[in-house]
């Protein structure tokens, strides 16, 4: 089964919260709003990628997190704390003792050498004796590849190395929120991979990594993801089910969803929903059973990422009087009017027939027989 991707199933207390945070550059050349209404949460032990195209706001989103920048509307709530109502001195030494952050251009100081540079943190918030910091800060170079650098300049290093070593030093604290903006982006696969799998570790142990990502690579690694385009967060059970379609249409469609929580195992009662909607899981397991050809029935067992109709959409009569179970555990669906994609993909027929098939293709199911069906499904 897929990992749960979206962190909206989780009954724990978020660690960090944004609430209606907007954000509006205003300079010279006029004013320009990079986040919309943002409401996002992220939880503990999580490691969440934050993806997007380039100027989408994703950078934005990571200085609000860690009080680098101010919303212009809207608050961010960390263990509680509002991060931007506190004093400028409170917020250095909290930013110190609580995130690590790896900046997108690293921002090291030129004058230290790559240990200075990770002593710094450590130095400032004395939360490690003095006298245990040069080893700790040898061992978290040693860690990005760095051991025989450590006394070198940033100018004097590759910009990989001055990257691994900002990692290094986000990480000098051992903080328990790691917010990182494209960190591998010039680093080679093995050292990437080594910091993936670091930060593995630390969500391992507790703690919360956000990392602005374009690596493929890490998907597999990650609790979930977060899509943002044009300054939005893209309702994630369509980021993560019709990611194949324009960005644009998908933030439209997002306020049309409507979900719905369920327990036990009792059929789902569906009547006039399939006929006109697309139906999600987001989170939990439905068994769909259709009546097949001959005395045969047709059942497929659905898991988050997929979506399944009715025949109303689908104009396929060998899906009659379907059943939806939900299976074992606590389900989630969301459901989305039909008529409303077909509004927001007007004229691009191609999209909406790719839709059709792929919704084809995640009910084809399997023909069984009744026997066969209740050992499945029970
Ligand atoms: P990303 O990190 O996703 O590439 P950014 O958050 O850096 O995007 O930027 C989002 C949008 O806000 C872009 O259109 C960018 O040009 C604009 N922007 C970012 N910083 C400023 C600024 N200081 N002044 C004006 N516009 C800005
Ligand atoms: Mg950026």
């Amino acid at each position: 089964m897929e990992a749960n991707y979206n962190a909206a199933e989780d009954d724990r207390k978020p660690l960090i919260e944004l609430s209606h945070i907007s954000k509006t550059y205003v300079n010279a050349a006029g004013s320009f709003t990079a986040l919309k209404d943002i409401n996002l949460n992220f939880y503990e032990s999580e490691f969440v990628g934050v993806i997007g195209k380039s100027g989408s706001g994703k950078s934005t989103l990571v200085n609000m997190i860690t009080g680098i920048d101010r919303p212009t509307g809207g608050k961010v709530l960390v263990g509680g704390l509002d991060i931007h109502a506190m004093k400028e001195s409170d917020q250095a030494r909290w930013r110190g003792l609580n995130l690590g952050v790896v900046f997108q251009f690293f921002q090291l100081l030129p004058m230290l050498t790559l240990l200075e540079n990770v002593l710094l943190p450590m130095d400032f918030c004395n939360k490690y004796e003095p006298d245990s910091r040069v080893e700790r800060g040898m061992e978290l170079l040693a860690l990005v590849g760095l051991e025989k650098e450590a006394h070198k300049l940033p100018g004097s290093v590759s910009g990989g190395q001055q990257q691994s070593a900002a990692i290094a030093r986000a990480m000098a604290n051992d903080p328990p929120i790691i917010v990182a903006d494209e960190p591998t982006g010039n680093l080679d696969a093995k050292t990437a991979d080594s910091v993936y799998e670091k930060f593995d570790s630390l969500t391992g142990e507790g703690r919360t990594i956000i990392m602005i990502t374009h690596d493929p690579e890490i998907e597999s690694r990650l609790s979930r993801t977060v899509l943002i385009s044009d300054g939005e967060v893209i309702d994630p059970v369509l980021a993560h089910t019709l990611s194949w379609l324009p960005h644009p249409v998908l933030r439209e469609l997002g306020p049309s969803l409507e979900r719905r929580s369920v327990s036990g195992g009792e059929p789902l009662d569906m009547t006039g929903v399939l006929s006109n909607q697309l139906v999600f899981i987001e989170h939990g397991q439905v068994s769909l059973s259709a009546r097949g050809s001959s005395n045969h029935k047709k059942v497929t067992l659905l898991s988050p990422g997929d979506y399944f109709s009715g025949s109303g959409i689908l104009n396929d009569a060998t899906l009659q009087d379907i059943t939806v179970r939900p299976q074992n555990n606590a389900l989630t669906i969301a459901t989305l009017p039909w008529n409303r994609v077909t509004e927001a993909l007007s004229g691009q027929s191609d999209l909406i027939e790719k839709m059709r098939a792929q919704l084809h293709g995640k009910m084809s199911g399997k023909e069984i027989n009744d026997k066969q069906e209740e050992g499945m499904i029970q």
